[in-house]
This record gives C-alpha cells, sequence and structure tokens, in this order.
C-alpha cells in the first residue's frame, strides 16, 4: 500500500458535457502521459469513473502525486472557459460519499483542492475543498 498524505480534488477544467474519453485521450495523445490525471472523475450526473487503482501514482499535482490520490468532476469551467463551480446536485453528492469512503480509509490524509498546494496557480477545484469537507 502506497502511504497517503492527500486525498486531492480537482475539476477537469473543460465542459461538464465533454465525455470521460475525451479527457483520457488528452492525457495520453497530447500531455504524453502513461498514467491518468485522476484515481475518480465523477460525470454531471454523478456517476464515479474509476481511472486508475489506488495504489497507482496518478498524474494530478507535480510534486505531491506520490503520496496523493486525485478525484476529479467533469466541469469547472462557464461558457466563456472562466472558472466556476458548476457541479451538480449529483456531482456533490457523490464527491461527498466518495470522501468520506477515503477519509475512513486513510484516516491521516488531508482532504484539500488542487490549488491549496504551494506554488499551484490554478483555480482548480474552483472551491474551497478544505472548508466542504472539514466536517470528515
Ligand atoms: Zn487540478
Amino acid at each position: 500500500m502506497r502511504k497517503i498524505d492527500f486525498i486531492v480534488i480537482h475539476c477537469t477544467a473543460t465542459p461538464q458535457d465533454t465525455p470521460p474519453e475525451a479527457i483520457q485521450q488528452y492525457w495520453i495523445v497530447y500531455l504524453k502521459w502513461k498514467s491518468p490525471g485522476y484515481h475518480y472523475l465523477i460525470d454531471k450526473s454523478g456517476t464515479v469513473l474509476q481511472l486508475a487503482a489506488e495504489d497507482r501514482i496518478c498524474n494530478g499535482v507535480a510534486g505531491y502525486n506520490a503520496s496523493s490520490i486525485h478525484v476529479s468532476y467533469i466541469g469547472g469551467v462557464d461558457a466563456n472557459n472562466k472558472p466556476i463551480d458548476n457541479r451538480t446536485i449529483a456531482q456533490q453528492e457523490t464527491m461527498r460519499i466518495l470522501v468520506s469512503r477515503l477519509k475512513q480509509q486513510y484516516p491521516k490524509a488531508q482532504i484539500q483542492g488542487h490549488r491549496d498546494f504551494p506554488f499551484v496557480k490554478k483555480a482548480c477545484p474552483c472551491f474551497d475543498a478544505r472548508k466542504e469537507f472539514s466536517d470528515l
């Protein structure tokens, strides 16, 4: 088992209807990544897709991936590509269930957003994940 220090919350920074396959293709074809960006992806309907086993290292936050589990929702930009928390109720509900389960599994892990890491200049995930999950 890996030691997990962080449960990291992301958005895909894509339109809410973006197919998961398109996101995965972007990683493989454009970024030449050998691992996915996230372990879990939550679509607009609240369905969770597991893209990698939790033991595998994903490419969510440079420098912290070895000890992180990454969770993302599809969305996070408005029609003008500006950052926005546009999670559906279903996405919010699913995310809370998933993050709660992960926190139980990795009780020492901190839950935080991508933007909460040092030197990150992104809005990702477009909401205060520390605050939202502070009760977990
Ligand atoms: Zn991110």
